[in-house]
């Protein structure tokens, strides 16, 4: 194979078969510098290089004639220049046209050095790779790749389709081919199959090098619409395999966690049932199937992980009320965790007014407490004479101890990491027991997901709302009929009720995002000079968001222009009216969870989706799923179905696992048979667990969990 052809026999058995768990510093080209960021990337041995996974081709196997690009395409083209020379505008650039008797194109160079300027002349040939666009005088193609062609020389064409790989700034793609390159020519030959070969699932996938070689070097002739895809048998076989490990990893965590006891809490036959007569509502039938399925876990001398999944809305807190009491009235303390101080807050008055009913005395406990209330909180939980604690992240710093903790209750558990959900079970300081655990979410997980990414869990749906919610009236309108939206916000609060204006991140970016926002604000404020417009995003200050949310809760600012920082768990029931901006740039379950901020009350709730035309035909559908569905669970298996997890579940707040290849979204066909098999392996060949797991995830995410 071409691959092999440059190192020879000789020198590649003294290679062999060391190299592929040696250090990647061992490859020419790897100096310390390198070798730093290759390990940020988690590559450290030479095998690791061959498990880095390139993220599309381009393909530089054939030439294409000038006659006939098309716009958008990637394309090898060359031929002679007809004329270069400096083009001056608005930005200053080099624009080279070239001609090759079917077609002309432009090369054209923002950033470029004068001895490049002097080498494009007239008559030259040249060829270059880039992607084709239009430009102000026919096709062009903006700072290609390209080289200069001495006379009678043939166009050079890559062997194999070029990958390109996921990277970090200051590695570029040449670097990549010339270490994936050496690796696949030192030790593909060590690169050993861990799975049994009549594994179920596995058939028809080729060989675990076969595919390594294919991914990393794909043949001309490759089925090129599969591979782009993600759906080619070789990207398959290891894709089957990295989710394999990540199955392997999540029922690992299961047999672990329930090796530790914890303490046994029966069902409550007291407290709960006094406070159950008082909340003022009955419980619907799914909350009420909850609580059981939740007291039935407690009840298990076994360490429990239960999660709580149900739409905004759907009353998962008084569930954890439940949950808490029955611990207090087996003489085990709660604790109710919020990831923000304005969600602990709400909890606090929920769990104030519901403890006081039944006589259990609770702590509160934040960061933004003084000394002093800090210390009589924290004796108060360690002597237990404070049975409930309610606060944020200050629940679990290495000074609070608790008298008895018997259950941790984790809200919004998204935006926590297992880290701070173990320092908090650690809490627990009778010797081999841990507290259960409960965890609440309103991101709603697709079923056929949910056992594949949450094995590791007992998982409980809430799939119904309290009865008399309303539906939002959704309606989506083009930015230019701006004013009359804001007519429509003046209207609302005029009336009395409360608006939310949402200015979406164009780019993942908090300073630009928070730019927006408080542009849209100061205009805002102009045009509607009679409303108190209130602005949080995600750099302002925690206590001036605070301050800006108390205030807007109590009717003090009418109209709370926000990033999506309001995006999770905040409740200001008298809100009626949301504005979503640049929403054809959003996630179907963002846009979703932002529309639950209204129509928290018995009063008629609107959401208005604001759009900048014209809309793909993607984010058409996916503003018309929004104003035609209102079920979060539905709506989640549609964002799937249109787009990737990323996006499904906002990029970095999903504590989802991190997949080199796999992608949850076009692969989850593949789950069934990947839960199948790690069953199998678990039976047949236990000792492949371990490697399996070590070879396709970071160190961490192995240890983790629990
Ligand atoms: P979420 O699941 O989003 O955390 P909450 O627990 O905040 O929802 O509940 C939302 C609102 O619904 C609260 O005001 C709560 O008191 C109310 N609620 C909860 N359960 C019921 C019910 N069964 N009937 C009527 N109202 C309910
Ligand atoms: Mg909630």
């Amino acid at each position: 194979m071409a691959v092999l052809s440059r190192v020879s026999a000789v020198d590649k058995k003294k290679l062999l078969p060391k190299l592929s768990i040696q250090s990647v510093t061992e490859l020419k080209g790897v100096g310390p510098a390198v070798a730093d960021k290759l390990a940020h990337l988690g590559i450290d041995s030479v095998q690791d290089l061959l498990f880095h996974l390139p993220l599309r081709y381009e393909d530089r196997t054939q030439r294409t004639a000038l006659g006939s690009l098309r716009s958008g395409q990637e394309a090898l083209v060359a031929g002679q220049i007809q004329v270069s020379g400096i083009r001056p505008g608005r930005r200053r650039s080099l624009a080279t046209v070239i001609g090759d008797g079917t077609g002309l194109v432009t090369m054209r160079q923002f950033h470029f050095k004068r001895a490049q300027q002097e080498n494009l002349i007239r008559g030259q040939w040249v060829q270059c790779f880039g992607q084709v666009r239009v430009g102000s005088a026919g096709f062009e193609l903006v700072h290609p790749e390209y080289q200069l062609l001495q006379s009678g020389e043939g166009v050079k064409v890559a062997p194999t389709l070029t990958p390109v790989y996921p990277t970090t700034q200051g590695l570029g793609q040449k670097t990549w081919r010339h270490l994936t390159q050496q690796a696949l020519e030192h030790c593909l030959d060590d690169v050993v199959e861990l799975l049994p070969a009549d594994l179920t699932g596995l058939e028809g996938f080729p060989g675990l090098q076969a595919a390594l070689m294919l991914v990393h070097r794909p043949d001309p002739d490759v089925d090129a619409t599969a591979l782009a895809a993600g759906t080619h048998p070789a990207q398959l076989r290891l894709v089957f395999e990295e989710l394999l490990a990540h199955q392997l990893a999540v029922v690992q965590r299961r047999i672990e966690r329930e090796q530790s006891r914890a303490p046994v809490i029966d069902a409550p036959q007291n407290l709960w049932p006094r406070l159950r007569e008082v909340l003022g509502f009955s419980l619907t039938s799914a909350q009420s199937r909850v609580v059981d399925e939740v007291l039935s876990t407690l009840a298990e001398p076994r360490s429990s992980l239960r999660l709580i999944q149900g739409d905004v809305g759907c009353g998962k807190t008084v569930i954890a009320a439940a949950a808490a009491l029955a611990a207090v009235e087996a003489g085990y303390q709660a604790v109710i965790m919020a990831p923000t101080e304005l969600l602990a807050e709400q909890h606090l008055n929920n769990f104030e007014r519901w403890l006081k009913h039944v006589d259990v005395p609770l702590a509160w406990l934040t960061g933004r407490l003084t000394a002093a209330e800090r210390r009589v909180a924290c004796q108060r939980l360690a002597t237990g004479e404070a049975m409930v604690g309610v606060g944020t992240h200050a629940l679990f710093q290495t000074d609070v101890t608790y008298h008895d903790l018997g259950l941790v209750i984790i809200d919004e558990q998204h935006r926590f990491g297992v880290h701070q959900r173990l320092a908090l079970r650690d809490k627990r300081r009778v010797d081999d027991e841990v507290p259960h655990q409960l965890v609440m979410t309103a991101t709603p997980i697709p079923r056929s997901l949910t056992m594949a990414l949450y094995a590791d869990m007992d998982v409980s749906l809430i799939d119904e709302l309290p009865p008399g919610r309303q539906v939002i009236e959704t309606v989506v309108v083009p930015n230019l009929r701006r004013a009359e939206v804001q007519e429509r916000v003046h209207k609302a609060c005029v009336a009395g009720r409360r608006v939310y204006w949402v200015c979406a991140l164009i780019e993942e970016s908090d300073v630009l995002a928070a730019e927006a926002a408080t542009d849209r604000a100061r205009m805002l404020r102009e045009a509607l000079p009679e409303l108190r417009v209130g602005l949080v995003h995600g750099r302002s200050l925690a206590s001036e968001k605070e301050a800006v949310m108390r205030k807007f809760r109590s009717g003090e600012i009418d109209l709370l222009v926000a990033t999506t920082v309001i995006e999770v768990g905040v409740d200001v029931p008298e809100a009626s009216l949301i504005v979503i901006e640049n929403a054809e740039r959003m996630g179907l379950a963002q846009l979703h969870q932002l529309r639950g901020r209204v129509g928290r009350s018995a009063e008629r709730a609107a959401c208005v989706l604001m759009y900048q035309p014209p809309l793909s035909q993607m984010a058409h559908e996916r503003l018309s799923t929004l104003r035609k569905t209102s079920d979060g669970l539905s709506i989640a298996e549609k964002d799937l179905a249109l787009r990737g997890p990323g996006e499904l579940f906002g990029t970095r707040q999903s504590g989802l696992p991190q997949y080199r290849l796999a992608n949850i979204g076009r692969h989850q066909l593949l789950l069934p048979a990947v839960q199948q098999a790690a069953a199998d392996v678990q039976a047949r060949f236990p000792d492949q667990v371990a490697p399996v797991m070590r070879r396709w995830l970071p160190c961490a995410s192995v240890l983790s969990g629990v």
